[in-house]
């Protein structure tokens, strides 16, 4: 009896820890709001206007991850309800980490296939500020979703935009059409170029 119950016990045991690490996510980025915008060369005015969201996402490994976006607090709202979806959906989302990490290099972050928002620095190529310089923007996926420039030129290097690919946005994406309804562009859309990983808000 004594034995029946403890192989009772374990069971229960081990199913309260399987229970646990499904819903308990890996932490991909825990910063303050603080040490997320140091270094940042944007003025204060628009340091000021930028926030913290933890989002939760399934990552190519299949197991629940927690990162975090720094956005304009405008765009906030948006943010985490198209998160929501996106985790709701089981869309893979690869990492999700202030790009301050990268020592705000947007080539060294889209290497990694980081997720990332706020970025005070120009177009690429251009000396015209990008969204991300406001917050208003965000790369999704870079390496499944990479910028194709009409000279053929891949950001980033080496990645190829396949739309079979699991972690990839198409036009007909729930994605797409959970951003256009709240008055984002998609940069999918965009004439010059295609930046696919691209979401924006004037
Ligand atoms: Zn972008």
């Amino acid at each position: 009896m004594l034995k029946y119950l403890s192989f009772i016990t374990l069971i229960m045991v081990v199913f309260i820890i399987t229970t646990i690490a499904a819903v308990t996510p890996l932490v991909d980025s825990n910063m303050s709001l603080e040490e997320a915008l140091k270094d940042s060369k944007a003025p204060k005015n628009i340091l000021d206007s930028q926030c913290i969201v933890s989002v939760k996402y399934i990552s190519f490994d299949g197991k629940l991850h927690q990162g975090q976006l720094i956005v304009n607090i405008a765009v906030k709202a948006d943010i985490e309800e198209i998160f929501k979806i996106i985790l709701k959906a089981k869309f893979p989302i690869s990492k999700v980490i202030p790009i301050v990490k990268y020592d705000w290099l947007d080539e060294v972050s889209m290497d990694d296939d980081n997720t990332s928002a706020f970025n005070f620095r120009f177009v690429a190529n251009t000396t015209r500020l990008s969204n991300h310089a406001r917050g208003k923007a965000i790369d999704i996926n870079p390496y499944e979703n990479p910028a194709v420039y009409s000279d053929g030129k891949i950001s980033p290097n080496g990645a190829k935009y396949n739309v079979s690919k699991p972690g990839t946005i198409k036009a007909n994406s729930f994605i797409v059409k959970e951003f256009l309804k709240r008055g984002w562009r998609w940069g999918g859309n965009f004439t010059s170029l295609k930046d696919y990983q691209h979401f924006d808000k004037e």
